[in-house]
């Protein structure tokens, strides 16, 4: 099949593909629902884009990385590929502009987030589209035993209604083998499907664990002892920007980053790191999807994960050019009692949960009976603050009230401010502006190419550097703008959504299923079993150990994590102390007086001949013997 072999040449100029891509692509071009397990970095982005320009019809891509879309679809474009997106963060005309260009078949790839399949108007949309094949990317968020699991992604087997005959390729970079199991039965996969799983083994990565009281002390050595550009995490935004303040203050250029910052905010400091101008990055776990940064160094882990599925993909965010890295996690005893207390919070009690579901009624004004359907905008952080909730304790409620069936609960989704201009060219200049709005609106048009055609992303901050103006006064520009009708404008925010799938209940009748609750706290508990195994155990290859979590079988020693390495040592000292007592017992036999055969004395101590005499010239070399003994030992034969 060399069609796809130009294609890969034509549209990315890789010579060749890495392993597994091209049986990934074989199988879904003949039909088959497929399911491809490759590491992050390993390419499975090509695996989908290359049988969408091969099919005649378009592929839709399910995802639930809304922030990495734009991107997605930005790289398709300088590849020559043309891409849109969906998700529910965009305005009905930036949906409709889309759609329309999905159902003139001027697109070859459609990205869509999970939800957008709840719309019934959506599906109608798709059952006129041109669909050659379905991709379900992190498609272990469709499966309850998973880390990550999205109650959004059972609604993909509508995916499978509308389209019978479209084969569905399922894509994730972590698996256990239950999961893997699982996704192929909820994605309804069929008979002729095939697997397909890359070694999660990565040859280049040296894991290592660090025990001590004094993280911070470990982790200012671990840099120092190491060059080239660090990831640290660490779970808590506060935490990110002291703990950058203090690598800073030892001289190791450092900076901070986690979701709490604005996207323009986010950017920058993620383009300083890109670009080698910053060292270190302090970061939460938002940091680092979809960066593809070839040459980190080093990835620390300040604070444990909680599964070994989000360590694997963090850690591996090391060394993606192939070249030597490293993986450290710095851990002490408190550790231990900090995983367990993460399953405590992950799962309230069921009181709590329902005192919580009673709050958020309360708070929305949504009486008993009703509210089935409504979308909200919720102020989690007021939320707390007004019933004096624990944030960690009302998330989790959130989000198990929304799994068993009450509610929708959607963490933050944040977008950038965006406009079109809706005014036809000619008419621009006839407007009569103020002197502020005018400097807005040139600077916007000199900015920002394609805003007549479609929204383009602005940054006000960008254009109040351009005008001299502040953010807020250009905020209060375009709002003018828009209100005359020149351009559509959509300012950016960030704000958890909260939407009732059925009416709001009395508490009485708030039940948790089984399969909600328990089973998930046994999983999430296992899954902290697994983490705290990996790094508190220190006899088994850490590599080996997680391989086979990830179901590899028999999977070899790394010999490179700290427990290979420590075992080489402690051999060679073992061998050491060994080669000592030989030489002891030989010196000792051969100065007994008339002294003995070789033969004897390799009996007499359980060697070989060879052995004896090997030994018998070094303690010569050595002057611990004379040259007579060696004449007996060799002359007595
Ligand atoms: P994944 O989704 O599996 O984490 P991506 O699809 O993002 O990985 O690909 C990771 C990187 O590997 C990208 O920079 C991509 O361009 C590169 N890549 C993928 N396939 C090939 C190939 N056949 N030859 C060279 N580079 C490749
Ligand atoms: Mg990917």
């Amino acid at each position: 099949m060399s069609q796809i072999d130009d294609i890969l040449l034509k549209h990315w100029g890789f010579a060749s593909f890495r392993p597994l891509q091209r049986d990934i692509i074989e199988s879904v071009m003949l039909g088959h629902d497929t399911l491809g397990l490759l590491p992050t970095g390993g390419g499975k982005s090509i695996t989908f884009q290359v049988p969408a320009l091969a099919l005649p019809g378009m592929a839709i891509v399910v995802t639930p990385l809304i922030s990495l879309m734009k991107d997605q679809v930005d790289n398709l474009k300088q590849a020559g590929i043309k891409g849109v997106y969906l998700h529910s963060g965009l305005t009905p005309r930036e949906s409709r502009l889309a759609i329309d260009k999905c159902r003139h078949g001027k697109v070859k790839l459609l990205y869509i987030s999970p939800e957008k399949l709840r719309g019934e108007n959506f599906i109608a949309e798709l059952r006129l589209m041109d669909v050659s094949l379905i991709v379900v990317d992190e498609a272990h968020c469709i499966s309850q035993w998973g880390y990550d699991f999205r109650p959004s992604y059972l609604k993909l087997s509508a995916l499978r209604d509308i389209f019978p005959d479209v084969p569905v390729l399922a894509l994730t970079a972590t698996a256990t083998p239950e999961v893997a199991r699982d996704i192929q039965d909820q994605l309804r996969f069929g008979k002729d499907a095939q697997v397909f799983a890359g070694s999660f083994a990565r040859d280049n990565l040296s894991y290592v664990v660090r025990y001590g009281d004094s993280k911070t002390d470990m982790l200012l050595r671990v840099l120092s002892n190491t060059t080239g550009t660090a990831i640290v995490y660490v779970r808590s935004r506060r935490r990110t920007r002291e703990l950058a303040e203090v690598i800073a203050s030892a001289g190791i250029s450092a900076d901070h980053y986690h979701a709490g910052l604005t996207p323009q905010d986010k950017e920058d400091r993620q383009n300083r790191w890109k670009q080698n101008e910053v060292r270190v990055m302090v970061a939460t776990n938002a940091f680092g999807m979809g960066i593809d940064k070839p040459d980190v160094r080093v990835v620390v882990h300040h604070d444990m994960p909680s599964s070994l599925e989000e360590y694997y993909q963090e850690a591996g965010r090391a060394g993606r050019d192939g070249k030597a890295a490293y993986a450290v996690v710095l851990a002490n005893n408190r550790d231990k009692s900090t995983l367990s207390r993460r399953l405590a919070e992950a799962f309230p009690d069921k009181e709590v949960v329902t005192r919580v579901y009673e709050l958020a009624g309360n708070y929305l004004n949504v009486a008993v009976g009703s509210g089935y359907g409504r979308l909200f905008e919720f102020n989690f952080a007021g939320f707390c603050e007004t019933y004096k909730l624990q944030p960690n304790i009302a998330r989790s409620s959130l989000l198990i009230l929304s799994r068993s069936g009450y509610i929708d609960y959607v963490d933050e989704i944040a977008t950038r401010s965006r406009l079109m201009i809706t005014a036809d060219k000619g008419d621009l200049y006839g407007l009569r502006l103020d002197e502020k709005t005018d400097s807005v609106l040139q600077a916007v048009l000199r900015s920002y190419p394609g805003l007549f055609a479609d929204y383009v992303q602005i940054y006000e901050s960008e254009l109040s550097l351009r005008t001299g103006l502040t953010e807020q006064e250009v905020y209060e520009s375009l709002l003018l703008l828009a209100r005359q009708r020149v351009l559509h404008y959509v300012p950016k925010k960030q704000t958890p959504y909260l939407m009732y799938t059925t009416g709001r209940e009395e508490p009485r009748y708030v039940k948790y299923p089984v399969e909600v609750y328990e089973k998930q706290r046994e999983r999430m508990a296992s899954r902290i079993e697994a983490m705290k195994r990996f790094v508190f155990n220190e006899t088994e290859c850490r590599v080996a150990g997680m391989l086979s979590y990830f179901g590899e079988e028999s999977p070899r020693a790394c010999g490179k994590c700290d427990v290979c390495r420590s075992h080489r040592q402690t051999q060679r000292h073992e061998s050491k102390e060994q080669e000592g007592k030989k030489r002891a017992n030989v010196l000792r036999l051969m100065n007994q007086p008339g002294g003995h055969t070789a033969d004897y004395v390799a009996e007499q101590l359980s060697l070989t001949r060879d052995e004896v005499i090997e030994i018998t010239r070094g303690l010569l070399d050595s002057g611990d013997l004379d040259a007579g003994a060696i004449s007996r030992v060799i002359g007595k034969q």
